[in-house]
């Protein structure tokens, strides 16, 4: 059991892992890099103890990952007997119940009551490939709608659909054809204000569809419910349910990127359950199996069957032992409620953050859902110039008191916190205290 409290035992990073680092440069890419350079032995709830003996509060979970906890004793339990039993067979070549058990909660759980099909994958990546792939194939057209500070992943047709160059596109073309790029519902810097946001970003995102593309041509449009490497931008309601509305009147399928916002972390069990928005594929990854490599996409039955035998798959798609963390995790989030807890979390995340900026005038922005907040740092609120700057700086302050904290955004100036949704209301408190310290050392 590790004690679920903070404990500096050397600075941060320690010699052992400063040691560590030197060890990495000598071995790993360096387009590999780490934001925080401790190198983590053991993790348990919402700690991760390091090489040096520090326990670190962790605010990011691995990325949105972790939504259960590291140490979750129904995943080690349900992970150490697959294993023993067997790691795989490749589900194309002899198939096995955990992958149909995966398959069967995220029809049951994803938004919508209509008959539904699902297939596994390895990472976020690929689930939002084959989506594309089988939308493609459903609807025989070639386009592909996504949004100004959209996140997709690291492939290469991911890539082309991601909005930030640096990092993710830098020197890494040419991109896939048939993408298009139109502007997001982004309520904070929406040119005339949030109110008119929902409607004009609505209007705005038709026309541009319909001048540049063509509505028959259009497959798809692809888009995260609440976007997160963008900065954890929620769109203004109206905006998600007359997107879809729209789509469907044209055929045109709407796709859910609930790779970082689905599973628990926005308060439901996905971000699209919140304005009832039944869409037709929805990707996820991330929080769905505790850490262990796991995405799926599931939608409409008459979509995802149209595809051939043998058009979907891979070697290790919906690998047993994922499954096995998935049906676990699932099985956990039930029982503990863990939206509930997301919610929960968001009442004290927002009550703090809403303190700190009636001192900080540098805070913008508090937005999200869920265990999904963030707050956007501006050099002033006047004319909300981005200060990236300082969100490095404050990130940095956080990190050296063992904080394990996550910026993101187009311009790298929003904080991000994606809390295990098991921590514990005493370690959220203390991680905030080391916001607030880091906030006064940054700016003193
Ligand atoms: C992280 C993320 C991806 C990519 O997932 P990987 O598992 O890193 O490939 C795709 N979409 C969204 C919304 C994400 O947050």
């Amino acid at each position: 059991m590790i004690q679920q409290k903070r404990v500096l035992a050397t600075d941060i990073p320690g010699p052992r892992s400063t040691q560590l680092q030197a060890r990495k440069s000598g071995a790993v890419a360096a387009g590999v890099s780490a934001g925080l350079p401790v190198y983590i032995e053991k993790a348990e709830g919402g700690i991760l103890v390091d090489a040096d003996g520090n326990q670190l509060i962790d605010f990011g979970s691995g990325i949105a990952v972790t939504t259960v906890g590291n140490g979750n004793p129904r995943i080690i339990e349900a992970v150490t007997k697959q294993i023993a039993d067997f790691t795989h067979t490749c589900f194309m070549v002899t198939p096995y119940e955990e992958y149909v058990a995966v398959c069967e909660k995220l029809n049951e759980l994803t938004p919508g009551d209509h008959e539904k099909r699902s297939a596994l994958f390895n990472s976020g990546a690929e689930a939002v490939e084959n989506a594309v792939k089988v939308a493609r194939h459903y609807t025989g057209r070639d386009a592909i709608v996504t949004f100004d500070h959209a996140y997709h992943g690291r492939t290469n047709l991911t890539m082309g659909m991601t909005a930030k160059n640096m990092p993710y596109k830098q020197g890494f073309g040419p991109f896939a054809s048939e993408i298009y790029r139109v502007p997001m519902a982004y309520p904070y810097r929406w040119p005339t204000g949030p109110q008119g946001c929902a409607t004009e970003a609505l209007e705005v995102v038709k026309s541009q569809i319909h001048t540049q593309i063509g509505e028959e041509n259009v497959a798809a449009v692809v888009i995260e419910p609440i976007q997160g490497e963008g900065g954890f931008i929620v769109p203004p309601a109206g905006f998600l349910s007359g997107l879809a509305d729209w789509c469907r009147e044209h055929g045109i399928l709407f796709i859910a990127d609930e790779v970082q916002s689905g599973f628990c972390r926005s308060g439901s069990w996905f971000a699209c359950d919140d304005e009832g928005v039944v869409p037709d594929l929805v990707t996820t990854a991330k929080g769905i199996a505790g850490g262990m490599p796991l995405a799926g996409v599931t939608g409409r039955k008459e979509i995802m069957d149209a595809v051939h035998g043998g058009g979907l798959g891979g070697t290790y798609g919906g690998n047993p032992v994922a499954c096995a963390a998935a049906l676990a995790s699932i099985e956990t989030m039930e029982a503990e409620d863990l939206p509930g807890r997301a919610r929960e979390i968001e009442a004290i995340l927002r009550g703090r953050l809403e303190k700190l900026a009636a001192t900080y005038d540098t805070i913008g922005d508090i937005r999200g859902r869920g265990a999904m907040i963030a707050i956007e740092l501006v050099e002033d609120r006047e004319t909300k110039a981005p200060a990236s700057a300082l969100a490095a700086a404050i990130n940095k302050a956080c990190h050296e008191r063992g904080l394990v904290t996550l910026t993101c955004g187009s311009y790298g100036n929003v904080f991000r916190f994606l809390p295990p949704l098991v921590i514990g209301d005493e370690l959220l408190a203390e991680g905030l205290d080391i916001l607030e310290e880091a906030f006064a050392a940054a700016t003193s």
